[in-house]
């Protein structure tokens, strides 16, 4: 029994701070095949929109009954468009993307899909409908190819290399000594934040899904590689429903719609523009930042 708990445990822990994390939470999934706590129903469809438009209504959520998180969430990101996401450090911007990626099924409201409740759809369609690029992707000790390649395992060589080329990181890739066969992770070649997050967002250019999430690193890289980061996240976006889970306001200034969070409630919405001239929560962020982005260039 104990040489089979221990395992058990171990994988209960990973899963918990994976979770967390929202950092892998794909791979896990493909771990755990068999979800605890999220189930398909008997009658679950498959989700076939090739734009969809996502809607939360009212969602209230709490990791733990006694405590809620998510206080009523309202808003739509229509076909297509990017609704980025701001607030200070624990308002609840992650546990959106968690919820859209049914990591947790909501207390209360609901979140749909053209319409779909997100339970009457099966897991597997809606999964396999979103891709995350993450804070910090972490790397399977594998070889780069292997790493990029597993956004669509049955992608062929030529479609990883368009991938890595549209991601900027081919040329790179064929600089290494062992070019796609290059191991990385913990046992190979440690790549810095930038090459990570190139990595990402090859494997979602391959994955091709409908509905991206992006939650942004909040260790800033430097800011030349945060802007050609961003370029190419901006083109993985375009025709793409997009929700961003943002740290820098510099990020989210071409949003379709900005939402600011506060303690579980959205307390300001509107494109970046609406949101100074509002002059509120917003306005005083932005103040803060440009204040902050000048002395660090002084
Ligand atoms: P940050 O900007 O720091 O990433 P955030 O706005 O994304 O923060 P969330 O990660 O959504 O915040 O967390 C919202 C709240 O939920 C926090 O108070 C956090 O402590 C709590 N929380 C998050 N994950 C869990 C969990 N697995 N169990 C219990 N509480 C959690």
């Amino acid at each position: 029994l104990l040489q089979l708990s221990a395992p058990l445990f171990m994988l209960g822990m990973m899963y918990r701070e994976v979770k967390q994390a929202l950092t892998n939470m794909e791979r896990l999934f493909d771990l755990l095949d068999e979800r605890q706590d999220v189930r398909d129903s008997s009658d679950a469809e498959v989700l076939a929109s090739s734009h969809p438009t996502v809607a939360f209504r009212n969602v209230r959520f709490g990791y733990d009954p006694r405590r809620e998180i998510l206080k009523g969430i309202d808003f739509e990101i229509a076909s297509g468009s990017t609704v980025a996401v701001v607030g200070h450090s624990g308002s609840g911007k992650s546990t959106l993307a968690r919820l859209l990626y049914r990591f947790y099924d909501v207390d209360a409201g609901s979140i749909a899909i053209d319409g779909h409740d997100l339970r009457a759809l099966t897991q597997a369609s809606l999964r396999g409908s979103i891709a995350i690029v993450p804070q910090d992707t972490v790397l399977f000790n594998d070889s780069i190819g292997y790493n990029i390649r597993y956004g669509r395992p049955e992608a062929g060589e030529d479609e990883v290399v368009a991938a890595a080329r549209a991601a900027h990181i081919h040329d790179f890739i064929v600089g290494l000594p062992d070019g796609y066969d290059t191991p990385v992770g913990e046992r190979g070649l440690k790549l810095s934040g930038g090459e990570k997050q190139r990595v990402a967002i090859a494997r979602a250019l391959l994955k091709n899904p409908s509905i991206l999430i992006f939650d942004e690193a909040t260790s800033a890289l430097d800011s030349k590689s945060e802007r050609a980061i961003q370029a190419e996240l901006d083109r993985l976006a375009i025709g793409r429903t997009t929700l961003v889970i943002a740290h820098r306001l510099s990020t989210v200034m071409d949003a379709d719609q900005i939402l600011v969070m506060d303690a579980g409630r959205i307390i300001e919405r509107g494109t970046h523009s609406q949101l100074r001239a509002l002059d509120g929560v917003y306005a005083q962020m932005w103040e803060l930042q440009q204040r902050q982005e000048d002395a660090a260039l002084a």
